[in-house]
């Protein structure tokens, strides 16, 4: 028989590379997750026809749930769910590769260097499954969000991982002698998988995105280890984009947190200090009336749009006071911060939901460079990643870069009540002479400020 593998696989590779770079743009971004789903489709036939494939009354069945599964989650989950979503499929794929690893080191009939390759891609996808598994039970509020935190922690994670790798070691330099070598296999795989628990647990809720991040590009390396060991380079190639874009988001994120990478893999992560300090000022309520005067005599707008927006679904008002606010000539533009939201890419996948073009919206860096000429910057439920107290030192976020939206002439910030944002603390922001609180949901708050605009 032809061997069709090869070829359909390069269609594969192809469809992956092109699901990627179409991702890139918020404008293509809907195709390349097309593009990249046909992929994984190719990918999936082309299995079918590897030579000694067999157990296909097992294969299809578990393809079938597997579908259904997936669909449904997919089309049920709600957009501020998202994370826990990325991290439970995150710990599949993870979990996938490290099956493939077992299996591979139970047969135990491959090469010295096929062996090693198994295993480190073992350790890796056992971490992240484990770790995975962490964060979807704190993002999902089924386990403490806070760090949790014990004397000796990060001696005995330490422990556990060299143990862990230790029998691995065994595992590899004993694997062609006779059977209680291979029991190395099962301290193995349950210390290297104790260890992905125990990193998870000092990780606070608001670190989580670079973690579930760093989870995803360990989930991509697993996978192009495993791919290594069997010689399918598929799955190497899959894993090595997957591995390589979940690097880069993990340094972008971490970067836009002001958070060490390091420390992540150290097992000290994310440990917030409580905060200790008064802040001066007052807060100040203002009328969706007279914040329509406001922006009427405006001549430039900043937009800032954070998780109450998505939380309110008010993505779509907001892209009609755009409109109304560009008709009446004022400058508007969008000022997004790479973390706003819940989920990496957040605002831009909700505002080009709304279809708000693409070039309104200004990254954090233009944002800054231009806040001091804004008039007026409508703070859309918004909080942490605009809180000045980023800059002051000893407090939680110290050092995590923010939109500077103080520095433009007038505030208005669109928020409920007294919540605070996902790191808990106060926003040195709201109390600024500057400021003013419209309270009420951002989605009816922005109606009305509409509808008081079109009076003018
Ligand atoms: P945030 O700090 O979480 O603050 C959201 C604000 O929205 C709150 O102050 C809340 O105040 C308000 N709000 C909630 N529902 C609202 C509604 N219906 N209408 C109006 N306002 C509403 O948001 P952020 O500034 O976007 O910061 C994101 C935070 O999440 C960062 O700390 C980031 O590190 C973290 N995070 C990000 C990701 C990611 O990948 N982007 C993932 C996980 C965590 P009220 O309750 O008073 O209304």
């Amino acid at each position: 028989m032809i061997d069709i593998t090869d070829p359909i696989y390069v269609l594969t590779i192809v469809a992956f590379v092109i699901g990627l770079i179409r991702m890139g743009n918020p404008a293509t971004a809907r195709s390349g997750i097309l593009w990249a789903g046909i992929a994984m489709a190719f990918s999936i036939g082309a299995t079918f026809f590897l030579p000694g494939i067999s157990n296909l009354i097992l294969i299809f069945p578990a393809i079938l749930i597997g579908a259904v599964i997936g669909y449904v989650a997919a089309r049920r989950v709600a957009i501020v769910n998202m994370p826990q979503m990325v991290a439970i499929y995150n710990g599949m794929g993870a979990g996938a590769a490290s099956t493939i690893a077992a299996i591979e080191l139970i047969r135990g009939n491959a090469s010295s260097f096929n062996i090693t390759i198994a295993l480190a891609g073992a350790i890796i996808g056992n971490v992240s499954i484990a770790g995975s598994v962490i964060a979807f039970l704190k993002l999902q509020g089924w386990m403490m969000q806070k760090p949790i935190t014990f004397t000796l922690q990060q001696v005995l994670n330490l422990i556990v991982a060299a143990v862990g790798i230790f029998f691995g070691v065994l595992f590899l330099t004993h694997f062609n002698t006779l059977l209680p070598y291979r029991d190395a296999l099962i301290p193995f795989f349950v210390l290297t998988i104790g260890y992905g628990f125990l990193m998870g647990l000092p990780i606070g809720g608001a670190d989580m995105p670079v973690l579930i991040s760093l989870y995803n590009a360990m989930t991509g390396i697993a996978v192009g280890l495993e791919g290594f060991a069997l010689s399918n380079y598929a799955m190497v190639v899959a894993g090595i984009l997957v591995g390589a874009a979940g690097t880069i988001l993990t340094l972008a994120m971490a970067k836009a947190m002001n958070r060490s990478v390091g420390a992540i893999l150290a097992g000290g992560f994310g440990r917030t200090r409580e905060e200790n300090r008064t802040i001066s000022g007052n807060l100040k309520p203002i009328s969706s009336e007279d914040v329509a005067v406001m922006l009427a005599y405006a001549s430039t707008v900043a937009i800032v749009p954070g998780f109450g927006m998505a939380s309110a679904q008010a993505q779509f008002k907001v892209r009609d006071l755009t409109d109304l606010l560009i008709s009446k000539g004022i400058r508007v533009f969008f000022a997004i911060h790479p973390v706003a939201g819940r989920m990496p890419g957040h605002m831009n996948v909700l505002l080009a939901e709304a279809g708000v073009p693409y070039d309104l919206l200004e990254d954090r860096d233009e944002a800054n460079r231009a806040f001091q000429d804004v008039d007026i910057s409508l703070v859309i439920g918004a909080n942490d990643v605009v809180n000045p107290a980023a800059r002051i030192q000893g407090t939680p976020i110290y050092g995590m870069p923010i939109l500077d939206v103080d520095k433009s002439k007038n505030v208005v910030v669109l928020k409920r009540g007294a919540g605070k944002g996902f790191a808990g603390i106060e926003n040195d922001l709201f109390y600024m002479d500057k400021t003013k609180m419209l309270y009420g949901d951002a989605q009816e708050s922005i109606s009305k400020v509409i509808q008081e605009l079109k009076k003018l």
